[in-house]
């Protein structure tokens, strides 16, 4: 008789089972990532599992392994783009997300400009952060829902494009994002690496500029949070082969002083009219250069800070800005006439109920306040109003007086501006002595191995 046991079958993979090894903290293979996330990719697999496990995820942490793993199976769920038949140098840039961050709408058409390439797939907004699809989509006929043959033409005719992520581009990113979005699910450095690293390293580029932001407004608050994210980014992307560089930078108050779609839009314009508030104006020459340099469109950095200001300062990134919205079926004249976008029906100042100095303002809360006005969504099949937002008149370092407005808002529902403004009144910290330092925008830059 035998007595050599035949091994039996493995048991089947089982999404339950991949749940609760997250749960208690142990490390996924390979194998059970592809089956969730092609699962769910694939609609067999319903958003409570998947919710529960990134809930887990969240909580317990990804290794390094999983992370990588995770990535690429993301990259992999759908297309990864060739865009060699074009010869400048192909760069994007991406932020982890903040509010009033609206600087991928300045440096598209800006590095385009100069003469680099810039294939940019972006997000919508997420948790209390602002995404670059809503705030375009606020410019009329504006279509973020290029094919890839169109994503090309557009590229061909003016060497920019921003699209978001089609069915062939990163499609596991396009539904992890949503559900994150409404699930509590966005503040991990893993799954945020993940989300970021698949959709860029599907674009085709030969270089990507992370914009990390650390502050009360960010979804990494310490500077090591943003740190690990940062480090986790380059990492994957050199290890695909790219240059990637990622600058940690300030979101401990809005950018600039508008938030909401339109609102950040007609900023946009400011800036790219040559005006603008002078915190975004920077961030977006330091960020320009950046890209100048990844690219090799310029020598060293302050080179590519002058370079930048030029283009913005005659005319020709606006220009490239028009080329862009026209081929992508926008409203031109909106640049000439910012009085066109969507505007809300009502607005309301809050006051200052005492004199001194702004020493900071609660950001996350300000980004909360623009969901709240309909800005952003609660659900994920909410759609945004365009219109709504609030426009910062003091930030922090600044003077004020009693009753002197703070901010106003921009609104079509009493109701939601009643719960905004009382957020916004209790962000707001007023001291007698003016902050003894505002921080630069700019905290750390984090490299590669390789130098890049
Ligand atoms: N931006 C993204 O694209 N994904 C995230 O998870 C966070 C910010």
């Amino acid at each position: 008789m035998n007595n050599v046991l035949a091994s039996a079958p493995a048991a089947p993979l089982r999404v339950v089972d991949v749940i609760r090894k997250k749960r208690d903290g142990r490390e996924l293979s390979r194998a059970e990532i592809e089956l969730l996330v092609e699962g769910y990719t694939r609609g067999e697999i319903p958003d409570y599992q998947v919710a529960a496990w990134l809930m887990a995820g969240v909580l317990r942490g990804f290794t390094r392994q999983e992370t990588a793993a995770l990535t690429e199976v993301m990259l992999h769920s759908g297309e990864v783009l060739d865009l060699s038949e074009f010869s400048p140098k192909k760069v994007d840039k991406h932020s982890t997300g903040g509010v009033g961050d609206k600087t991928s709408l300045v440096l598209a058409p800006l590095v385009a400009a100069g003469g680099l390439l810039v294939p940019m797939i972006s997000g919508r907004g997420l948790g209390h952060t602002g995404g670059t699809l809503d705030k375009l989509e606020s410019i009329p006929g504006f279509n973020v829902h290029l094919s890839l043959r169109e994503f090309r033409r557009v590229l061909r005719g003016c060497g920019c494009s921003m699209i978001g992520q089609t069915e062939e581009i990163a499609p596991a990113d396009r539904k992890l994002y949503a559900l994150r979005d409404v699930t509590g699910t966005v503040e991990s450095p893993y799954l945020i690496c993940a989300s970021i690293m698949s959709k860029k390293l599907a674009e085709g580029i030969d270089a990507l500029l992370l914009d990390v932001k650390t502050g009360r407004g960010a979804f990494m608050k310490s500077e090591e949070q943003a740190e690990l994210l940062a480090e986790l980014m380059v990492e994957t992307g050199e290890r695909m082969g790219k240059r990637v560089v990622a600058l940690i930078t300030d979101m401990d108050q809005p950018l600039g002083h508008k938030v909401g779609n339109a609102l950040e839009v007609a900023e946009v314009l400011e800036i790219l009219h040559g005006n603008g508030p002078g915190d975004l104006r920077q961030l977006c020459l330091e960020l320009a250069a950046w890209m100048f340099e990844l690219g090799g469109a310029c020598d060293g950095l302050s080179e590519g800070r002058k370079t930048a200001a030029q283009l913005i300062d005659s005319g020709r990134a606006l220009e490239k800005f028009r080329e862009m919205v026209e081929l992508q079926g926008g409203d031109p004249s909106v640049l000439d006439h910012p009085a066109k976008l969507p505007r809300a029906s009502l607005s309301g100042e809050v006051l200052s109920t005492t004199e001194g100095y702004i020493t900071s303002i609660e950001c996350e809360a300000i980004g909360t306040a623009g969901v709240i006005l309909g800005g952003g969504r609660e659900r994920k099949e909410d759609s945004v109003d365009p219109s709504v937002g609030i426009v910062l008149h003091k930030k922090v370092g600044d003077a004020v007086r009693r009753e002197e407005p703070l901010a106003t808002l921009h609104y079509n529902a009493e109701s939601r501006a009643a719960s905004a403004r009382g957020l916004i009144e209790q962000s707001y910290e007023i001291s007698e002595a003016p902050p003894a330092e505002v921080r630069p925008l700019v905290l750390r830059v984090i490299q590669g191995s390789g130098g890049y």
